[in-house]
């Protein structure tokens, strides 16, 4: 699960991590009121206005702006709140901008002496282990400096068990060419962001820029917070701030159903029972020249329900020009399953005007074939992989 910037630096702060500071608002007048507030508290007479939508390069499509007074804060606000985002992360229609956070000024003006690093923390999966990712270039896109400046990019495993070392804490902020007084900030920072990171079961922390002030202070300015969907049960409080505005509304459909599905790009649907089938039938779409339109994972019990709430869910997609079931019947027996698909076919009617491929293969695959031919309807039953795909592809021919 993603969170907003403002809501990963509430963790960040909440263990002792230090950020810039800012409060959300939801219109032109909260905007003015935050900064007033932030005026009070900081004492800041510059703001940046930052929209909140999930997406990163945000900055680049102009959805992070400063403004020096307070008739700034409400115009950058109004024209911000409400507008559709685009940035090199969103797709080219943009993202909604619902809410933005009103930050204090830490860029001291006038100031050579700031500094902005890269540090993240997550999971190392050739190792089995996380790790923090550093480096001098923050403030730009890390894919760039991987691409053209890769020697620019270290990495610090963690052991499990001991966790973050001193050393270990001293050495990034070594490496990022500190010393004196900033060395001691980074190495707090460091050592306060790793134990936000396990405490709070998170598995990525991106912090882009990390900000050293002219007065060596350590800064988080924007944070890239993304939470273990299987821990939440035990962040009740997390859990709260899932914001669905943000998330693909057929992808929320199909969670709350019970299904797991993420939407693609292509043209044909898939609904297949476990994530590695899944996988395996996107490839055979892929070489029989369709492109998969959805990932879609209807698990162990493929009954009836199940089927026709698939089928529903694969069909908000209007690219999809057919579908591919993909059945593998151990514990659940193929004929229910194919009477499954028949009585979802007959419920949905004229719903369906894509050409349904159907395989099913395991217990009962036989009886399961007759089912289907027998009914009468336009769905076509194969029973080899092969068959499968050859049939896709004559569908979209
Ligand atoms: P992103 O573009 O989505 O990654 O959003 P960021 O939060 O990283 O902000 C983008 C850029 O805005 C940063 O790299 C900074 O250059 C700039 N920025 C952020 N906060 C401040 C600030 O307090 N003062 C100034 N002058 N610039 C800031
Ligand atoms: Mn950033």
């Amino acid at each position: 699960m993603n969170l907003h910037e403002y809501q990963g630096k509430e963790i960040l702060n909440s263990f002792g991590v230090r950020i810039q500071r800012g409060i959300v608002a939801h219109n032109h007048k909260e905007a003015v009121d935050a900064a007033k507030q932030l005026t009070s508290e900081t004492g800041t007479s510059w703001y940046v206005v930052k929209a909140q939508v999930h997406a990163g390069g945000r900055g680049k499509g102009g959805g992070v702006k400063l403004a020096k007074n307070l008739q700034e804060v409400e115009s950058i606000a109004s024209d911000i709140i409400g507008m559709m985002l685009v940035t090199p992360q969103t797709s080219a229609e943009g993202k909604k901008v619902n809410q933005v956070l009103i930050c204090e000024d830490v860029y001291y003006p006038g100031e050579s002496e700031t500094e902005e690093y890269y540090i993240s923390v997550l999971l190392n999966r050739e190792t089995g282990r996380n790790m923090i990712m550093y480096s001098t270039e923050g403030g730009m896109d890390i894919e760039t400096v991987a691409d053209e400046t890769p020697h620019l990019i270290f990495t610090e495993d963690i052991d499990p068990c001991l966790g973050l070392l001193p050393f270990q804490a001293r050495k990034i902020a070594f490496n990022l060419g500190l010393s004196g007084g900033a060395l001691k900030e980074m190495v707090k920072f460091v050592s306060a962001l790793y134990t936000a990171y396990i405490k709070s079961d998170s598995s990525m922390f991106e912090i882009n820029p990390v900000l050293k002030t002219s007065d060596d202070k350590i800064l988080a300015v924007d944070a890239k917070v993304s939470l273990d969907d299987s821990a939440l049960y035990r962040h009740k409080d997390y859990a709260e701030m899932r914001d669905l505005r943000e998330e693909s509304p057929i992808e929320v459909e199909a969670n709350a159903a019970g299904l797991n599905y993420v939407d693609l790009e292509g043209n044909v649907g898939c609904m297949v029972n476990g994530a590695g089938l899944a996988m395996g039938t996107m490839d055979l779409i892929k070489q029989s020249g369709g492109e998969p339109a959805n990932f879609l994972d209807v698990g162990g019990t493929a009954n009836a329900e199940r089927v026709e709430k698939g089928f529903r869910i694969i069909l908000k997609d209007p690219a999809v020009k057919a579908i591919l079931v993909n059945i593998f019947g151990g514990i659940v027996r193929c004929d229910r399953v194919a009477q499954g698909i028949v009585d979802a076919y007959k419920n949905m009617g004229d719903d369906i005007k894509v050409p349904i491929i159907v395989r099913l293969q395991g217990t009962n695959a036989i009886e399961a074939k007759q089912l289907i031919d027998d009914s009468g309807l336009p769905v076509h039953s194969v029973v080899e992989f092969q068959e499968a795909a050859d049939k896709v592809q004559e569908m979209l021919a």
